[in-house]
C-alpha cells in the first residue's frame, strides 16, 4: 500500500510502498477514505511523543470501510463504514470497565502508538470496543474531520464543562479545537465568548455561535475584559490552544465555582504552566482535562448533526491528496490555517 512514511524526526518524510497490514485476533484493517490533518501529527514528527517508534507512519483522525477481520471480532462486518475515537481502550481495564476508554491503561492510539491512516489501509485494535458506526448522513470526509478537535470538544463541553443553557463559556483558542467548542456550547444554549488574537480566527468564531470576541492583540487584559463581557466571569472556560497563557488566562477569568477544561496539548518545555492556585481555592474553581472521547458517546454527538444543530462540515478547510499532505505536515507550525485539512485522495 501506499502509505507517509518518517524514517527520523524532523527530518523528510515521503510518499512510500509498504506492507499491506493485517488485523490483529482482536482487530480490523480499514481502508482508509479519508484522514484528517492534525497538530498532534506534527507533534508526533517532531519527536513529543515517546510512543512513536521509527520507521512511522502519522494519521489518526480517519473514516473508511472494514476489508478485513480478526478471528475473535463479533459486532463488524466487511464493507461497514466506520470511524474511531483517537484513543483506542483495551476492553478489559478498570478504565474501560468504568466507562472511561479515553483514559484506557493500556491504549491504543494508530498514527502514534503503531502506523496510522496516512496510507491506503489501517490497522485498528480492540474492534468491539473501539469501532463507531457512520451513519449514512455523515460522509467519510465529515466523519474524519471530527477526528480529535471535534470529539475532544464534545466531551470537554459537554461531559466535562457540563454546560448548560444561559451559561457563559470562554473558549481561548479559535483554531479547529476552539471553533468546535464555540459551535458545541452554543448549540446547547451558551453564551459563547471566542478569545483569539486572529481576526479571521474571531471572525469564524461569530459565524459559528460566538456572541462576543476578544482579540488578546489588541485588548491588553483578556482576563478583564472577559470577566466584563460575562458580568463576573465564566462559567466554563476552555484553553483549547495549549499555551502557559491561554491556560492561566483561561482559569482566571472563571467565575466562583467556575470549571476550567484543558483540551489543548501544553507539551515539552511548556508542560508545567503556572496555576493563579490562590483563586483556585478561594473561588473553588474546578480544573479538568479532556482527552478524546468513547467510542459510545459519538452517538449523542451524530444525534446533534444528523439534527442540524452542529454542522462541523462548516470547520472543513481544503481536500488534499496523500503525496500534499507531506508539505502541509511539516508546515503546520507555520501557517495556523482555521479549516481541517482532510485528505481524501491516495
Ligand atoms: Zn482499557
Ligand atoms: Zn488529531
Amino acid at each position: 500500500m501506499k502509505a507517509v512514511v518518517y524514517e527520523e524526526f524532523r527530518a523528510p518524510l515521503f510518499v512510500r510502498n509498504v506492507p499491506d497490514p493485517a488485523p490483529r485476533d482482536h482487530g480490523v484493517v480499514v481502508k482508509v477514505n479519508a484522514t484528517g490533518l492534525c497538530r498532534s501529527d506534527w507533534h508526533g514528527w517532531m519527536g513529543h511523543d515517546p510512543d512513536i517508534t521509527l520507521p512511522h507512519v502519522p494519521g489518526h483522525e480517519l473514516a473508511g470501510g472494514i476489508v478485513a477481520i480478526g478471528k475473535d471480532v463479533t459486532l463488524w462486518h466487511e464493507g461497514d463504514r466506520v470511524t474511531v475515537p483517537f484513543v483506542c481502550g483495551c476492553g478489559s481495564c478498570p478504565q474501560c470497565v468504568s466507562g472511561n476508554h479515553q483514559v484506557c491503561d493500556h491504549q491504543s492510539q494508530p498514527g502514534f502508538t503503531h502506523w496510522g491512516s496516512f496510507a491506503e489501509y489501517v490497522a485498528l485494535d480492540y474492534a468491539d470496543t473501539n469501532l463507531v458506526p457512520l451513519p449514512e448522513a455523515i460522509s467519510d470526509v465529515t466523519a474524519a474531520s471530527l477526528g480529535c478537535r471535534f470529539v475532544t470538544s464534545f466531551r470537554a463541553v459537554v461531559d466535562q464543562g457540563k454546560v448548560t443553557a444561559g451559561q457563559w463559556v470562554a473558549v481561548h483558542g479559535c483554531g479547529g479545537v476552539g471553533l468546535s467548542a464555540v459551535m458545541i456550547a452554543n448549540a446547547l444554549g451558551a453564551n459563547v465568548v471566542g478569545i483569539d488574537i486572529k481576526e479571521d480566527h474571531l471572525e469564524l468564531a461569530r459565524q459559528v455561535g460566538a456572541v462576543a470576541t476578544v482579540n488578546a492583540t489588541v485588548i491588553p487584559d483578556v482576563v478583564e475584559a472577559v470577566r466584563e463581557i460575562t458580568r463576573g466571569g465564566a462559567h466554563v472556560s476552555l484553553d483549547a490552544l495549549g499555551n502557559p497563557q491561554t491556560f492561566f488566562n483561561s482559569v482566571a477569568n472563571l467565575r466562583k465555582r467556575g470549571r476550567h477544561v484543558q483540551v489543548g496539548l501544553l507539551v515539552a518545555d511548556q508542560s508545567r504552566p503556572s496555576l493563579p492556585m490562590d483563586q483556585v481555592v478561594a473561588n473553588e474553581l474546578h480544573i479538568l482535562g479532556s482527552h478524546g472521547m468513547q467510542a459510545f458517546r459519538y452517538r449523542d454527538m451524530f444525534a446533534m448533526i444528523e439534527a442540524g444543530k452542529l454542522a462541523p462540515e462548516k470547520l472543513i478547510g481544503d481536500m488534499i491528496s496523500l503525496e500534499e499532505s507531506v508539505e502541509a505536515l511539516v508546515t503546520m507550525d507555520r501557517f495556523d490555517w482555521a479549516g481541517i485539512k482532510v485528505i481524501n485522495r491516495f
